[in-house]
């Protein structure tokens, strides 16, 4: 394989930069460009020690560095590495970087070191794929999720469903391709048993799957309510920022404003809407028509209602539309008296909470009611879960042949059809780890990763 490099720190300035170059030249690229200070040579340094030098392009000086072998196998992806850490200048680090280049390394692809780390078996598919999820994680649980899958929670519980298949499969293969030796013949209550635990432990992998989702990527979240009722006014409050205009003019917000904001555990892409309610006025018309639209494509609608007044017709209206939704009904204005028909509301909603949006009051509560509604608790969502929908799909796809295969059994047909369907799920399996995977699968997988990683 060839060697290869690029730099590793952001596409910006900063305190340090690092390049890093990977391959069975490495060390012959780095011998090139960098000259330590003293007696080092790189040639003899050991796997995980440093050099203090010059980074030089011809003999023309770039920069005094920090360089770091790590060798083969012990290193991120499996080959020689060296990384060079320079001044965090984007003018020094290409410079270095080009150095790299000219002498004998070729451009590393997005990702294209955690896919040799794949390639040379360091790690599995999904904790490649974990590596791009820790990057890209910016909650303590996201974090959480990612670290666990590049551990390898999920590959090893695979791993281990895949064993217990191939034995059941090496099973089935000696009596029905030796039918005439002496071989225990398969016992199909054994086999229901094996094969009922392994649809369990599988399921296990996916049944957090759409909460974990939850928690990852978050939930698209409407604020929605008659004009007045301070949807504006918690959309700002939740979202820390004067996004959405506030005034006591019915029919202020027209457009959909659209902010991501993090609610306790739990991400909402939230939109804040036009007041619903019948208008002739035509442009206030359309923010009515695009709230309905946002009402529909939406997970969760927040149903705001002004706890100060009784409800109105348009109230009534909208709480007749969403019934079927994922909704929480939030009574705005509890800093003022009471008039609102609390009952209505109760028949109508599981989750009810009392807030006052201008002074910041019941957000905790409110923030209860969302991680309730998507039973989002972090605490209670296994780690041991399907990081993503190429994941999802190979374990649904190895369950789907599995629940066949017991079928199959249950209903009498012979082993070679059962056979057969195992080694279906076997196949999904495989594909899930990356043992056995299309190259065009492996590109799409890596394609999300950036250059460095
Ligand atoms: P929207 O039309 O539903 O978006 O409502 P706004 O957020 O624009 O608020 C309408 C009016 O209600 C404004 O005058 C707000 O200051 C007022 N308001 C909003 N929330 C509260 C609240 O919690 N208590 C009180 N007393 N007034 C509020
Ligand atoms: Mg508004």
């Amino acid at each position: 394989m060839s060697t290869i490099a690029a730099i590793s720190t952001p596409n910006a300035a900063g305190g340090i930069a690092v390049i890093r170059i990977s391959g069975d030249n490495a060390i012959a690229v780095a011998k090139r460009i960098f000259i330590p200070f003293g007696e080092k040579c790189i040639d003899t340094m050991e796997g995980y020690t440093c050099a203090y030098g010059i980074a030089h392009s011809g003999g023309e000086r770039i920069d005094d560095c920090i360089l770091t072998v790590f060798r083969s196998p012990h290193s991120y992806t499996g080959e020689d590495i060296v990384e060079i850490s320079c001044h965090g200048g984007l003018f020094v680090s290409k410079k270095i970087l080009r150095a790299a280049l000219k002498n004998g390394a070729v451009t590393a692809e997005p990702g294209e070191f955690t896919k040799r780390a794949y390639i040379n078996g360091k790690i599995d598919l999904t904790q490649a794929e974990a590596v791009m999820d820790i990057i890209a994680a910016k909650s303590e649980v996201e974090l959480k999720m990612a670290e666990s899958l590049r551990e390898g929670t999920v590959y090893k519980a695979a791993k281990k469903c895949s064993e217990r298949i191939l034995k059941l499969l090496s099973g089935l293969a000696a009596w029905t391709d030796y039918p005439d030796e002496d071989i225990p013949e398969v016992e199909p209550k054994a086999l229901l048993a094996e094969l009922s635990k392994i649809y369990n432990d599988l399921s296990a992998l996916v049944s957090d799957y759409d909460r974990g989702r939850i928690l990852r990527e978050g939930v698209a979240a409407a604020i929605v309510g008659r004009p007045n009722v301070g949807k504006s006014t918690l959309f700002n409050c939740l979202s820390g920022c004067n996004r959405s205009i506030v005034t006591d003019i019915a029919g202020t917000t027209r457009d959909v404003v659209e902010e991501s904001i993090n609610l306790g555990d739990i991400k909402l892409r939230l939109s804040d809407t036009a007041g619903i309610r019948d208008t002739d006025d035509v442009i206030e018309g359309i923010g009515v028509e695009i709230a309905w639209k946002t009402v529909e494509a939406a997970e969760l609608i927040i149903a705001v209602f002004d706890g100060s007044c009784p409800l109105k017709a348009d109230d009534i209206e909208l709480i007749k539309k969403i019934k079927n939704k994922k909704c929480i009904a939030v009574i705005n204005k509890s800093d003022k008296d009471t008039a609102i028909e609390e009952q209505i509301l109760k028949e109508n909603f599981i989750h009810l909470v009392y807030i006052s949006a201008i002074d910041n009051i019941g957000i905790s509560e409110l923030e209860s009611a969302v991680k309730e509604v998507f039973e989002a608790n972090p605490e209670s969502i296994s780690m041991t879960t399907a990081a993503n929908e190429r994941q999802r799909l190979c374990i649904e796809g190895a369950l789907e042949s599995v629940k066949e295969a017991l079928d199959a059994l249950k209903y009498g047909e012979m082993l070679d059809a059962v056979n057969v369907l195992l080694d279906e799920a076997e196949q999904k399996i495989l594909e899930l780890t990356g043992e056995k995977i299309t190259d065009v699968v492996v590109d799409e997988v890596f394609s999300r990763f950036c250059v460095g990683k």
